[in-house]
Parts: C-alpha cells; sequence; structure tokens
C-alpha cells in the first residue's frame, strides 16, 4: 500500500474471535462508519497473550472469522498471527503492519478495542508503544464503562493527554490520538456463546449462522 498523507485510516480489529459473534461485527461496521475508515483488518490472534488457550484451533477461528466477514466489501482478514503460531501482541503485529510493503508509516491506523479491552491496557506487552504505531479507537460496551476516573494512572493519563473528540483528525497523524465511539450495545460475549453451546443451548442470532453451521459441522465446543 503507497503511502499518501490524508488517506482515510485502515481499521485494526485484533482479537481472540472464540467464536466471531455479532458484537464484533457491529462494533467493525458502526466504527467504519462514524470513523469514516478506508476499510477494517481483521486479525485473528494465534496463541492470545493474556489470556487461556481457545477451546478450538487457531485454524478454525480463523476460518469463522473468514465465515462471518465474506461478502463484506470493507472487511478483510489478515491470517499472518495465525500462521506464526506463536503468541500475539499487538505491538510487533502494528510494527509488521508498518512495514513498507504493508502499510507503511505515514497512514493512519486505528486500532479497535471495546471498553473492557481498553481498561486493561496497562497489561499489554510493550502497551506505551502502541501510540507510536496507531490511533486507539474504543467502543463504548455493555457492563464497561469508559471513565477516566475509574483507570489506572498510568492510562488515566495517557486518556487525558490522548483523547480527542473528532474522529476526524484521525487523518491528520498516522498514530497517538484516542478516540471513543458509541455502538449498538450488545451484550454478546464468546464466552456466554461457548456456555451456551457446550450446555446444548441455542446460540441462534448471536452470531452468524454460517458460523453455526461451522461449528456444528466440526463438533466445537462440546464442553465448558
Ligand atoms: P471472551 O468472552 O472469550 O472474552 P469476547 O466476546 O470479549 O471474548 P474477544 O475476541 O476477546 O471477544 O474480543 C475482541 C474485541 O472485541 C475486544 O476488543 C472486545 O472488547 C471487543 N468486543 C467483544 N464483544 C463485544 C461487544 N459485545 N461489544 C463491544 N465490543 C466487544
Amino acid at each position: 500500500m503507497p503511502e499518501q498523507p490524508g488517506e482515510r485510516p485502515l481499521g485494526i480489529f485484533g482479537g481472540t474471535f472464540d467464536p466471531v459473534h455479532f458484537g464484533h461485527l457491529r462494533l467493525a461496521e458502526e466504527a467504519a462508519d462514524s470513523l469514516d475508515l478506508a476499510g477494517i483488518r481483521w486479525i485473528p490472534a494465534g496463541q492470545p497473550a493474556l489470556r487461556e488457550v481457545p477451546r478450538v484451533t487457531a485454524g478454525q477461528r480463523l476460518e469463522m472469522v473468514r465465515l462471518a466477514t465474506a461478502g463484506n466489501p470493507r472487511f478483510s482478514v489478515d491470517a499472518a498471527e495465525v500462521e506464526a503460531a506463536r503468541p500475539s501482541y499487538s505491538v510487533p503485529t502494528l510494527e509488521r503492519l508498518r512495514q513498507a510493503d504493508a502499510c507503511g508509516r505515514q497512514r493512519p491506523l486505528v486500532l479497535l478495542l471495546g471498553a473492557d479491552a481498553f481498561n486493561g491496557l496497562p497489561k499489554w506487552h510493550r502497551w506505551q508503544a502502541l501510540f507510536d504505531l496507531a490511533h486507539l479507537a474504543v467502543a463504548h460496551r455493555p457492563g464497561f464503562a469508559i471513565d477516566a476516573g475509574q483507570l489506572p494512572t498510568s492510562l488515566a493519563r495517557c486518556y487525558h493527554d490522548r483523547f480527542c473528540a473528532s474522529p476526524a483528525l484521525l487523518t491528520e497523524s498516522p498514530a497517538g490520538r484516542i478516540v471513543t465511539f458509541a455502538m449498538t450495545q450488545l451484550a454478546i460475549s464468546a464466552t456466554r456463546i461457548r456456555a451456551l453451546l457446550a450446555s446444548g443451548g441455542s446460540a441462534r442470532y448471536l452470531l452468524p449462522d454460517t458460523v453455526l453451521t461451522y461449528i456444528r459441522q466440526h463438533g466445537l465446543y462440546p464442553e465448558y
């Protein structure tokens, strides 16, 4: 991708996606609209760094993301972290995207996060380096407030210094700002979906039918 000043930002959406669900899809779709993103690159984690080992293989999580995002021209899927088969950390992932043969140094990149993930940011490997590489856009999520007064001190300071109210400013630099955006509030989590599937309950309408069919065909999430 060439380096062009003023180019519309590219959204980067990393996650475990174990499995991908409508909360993720609405977050990405509404971020694209609210923040005027050129597109969203979905990046399923290989081995997530900060959580227990997922119940299904990385390849299966990747395939479910491919099925869920198929047909949306704004969405693309990056398989590199899954293929690398090592723990996934956001800073090295963004450094990879900043290579000249990927997005380059100048294009604005916007890392998309739910509020729960943002609140836990100080636990991330080299988290302060994220701001040299991308902007952050934080989506409201049911049960998780974005409240500067409740954040860990280091993150509250960072939020205070970097917050900007206007998403239009994201085009003015490649990285370094924090924006928040409202999205349709969907209290859907992969944890709840796994529990439903394991107990024989219906997860229909919480995730795309194509993904649910894949889960059934491969006998995923038999126990919780
Ligand atoms: P789990 O329940 O296993 O922790 P999850 O549903 O939170 O999974 P992840 O793959 O961990 O899904 O999330 C990827 C990203 O999507 C995170 O930044 C998370 O905050 C965000 N996210 C997930 N579900 C929602 C939702 N319903 N609303 C807003 N953001 C969400």
